[in-house]
């Protein structure tokens, strides 16, 4: 089997999130591989933009306050994991969807998610590392995180 080239970390902000993406570095560093990181605005309305529903953190042209603190967020994290600012991705829908997609867009080979997060609620109907592990195309790893 060859070894893991690109790998992706889905952060959804929640208490555990850093916990998850400081796993997904290590692995990611034991395979020398490289690492993406995601967001899925999943709460706030998508503004109309030419971009499309995925816009590079490069592009700081949109004010609305919401997204600002959710750039800011994102920046944070990936900043303190030294994630190049191409693999940093922030992008508006459904998380399971965004996720599988952007991980088939971007050739990925390993996804890496919580176990749960921000839709402990949701867990009866399934929640995103279900999700994604049903729909993905490559490998998933969800990061065990207490109740
Ligand atoms: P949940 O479905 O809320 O229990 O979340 C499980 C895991 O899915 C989280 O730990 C994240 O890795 C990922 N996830 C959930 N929501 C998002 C989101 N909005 N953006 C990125 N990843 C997410």
């Amino acid at each position: 089997m060859d070894n893991y080239k690109k790998v992706l970390v889905a952060v959804d902000f929640s208490e555990y999130g850093i916990e998850v993406a400081l796993k997904a570095k290590h692995l990611a560093e034991q395979f020398n591989a490289q690492l993406s990181v995601l967001h899925v605005l999943d709460n706030i309305p998508m503004p109309d933009t030419p971009y499309g529903t995925i816009i590079s953190l490069k592009k700081d042209d949109l004010t609305d306050q919401l997204l600002e603190a959710e750039k800011n967020r994102l920046k944070e994290i990936c900043d303190q994991l030294n994630i190049d600012p191409t693999n940093r991705w922030l992008v508006w829908g459904e998380p399971q969807h965004e996720i599988t997609q952007l991980a088939t867009q971007e050739k990925i080979d390993l996804i890496v998610v919580g176990s749960h997060g921000r839709h402990g609620l949701a867990v009866l109907m399934g929640s995103t590392a279900k999700g994604v592990l049903y729909h993905a195309d490559c490998d998933v790893l969800a990061v065990h995180l207490p109740d």
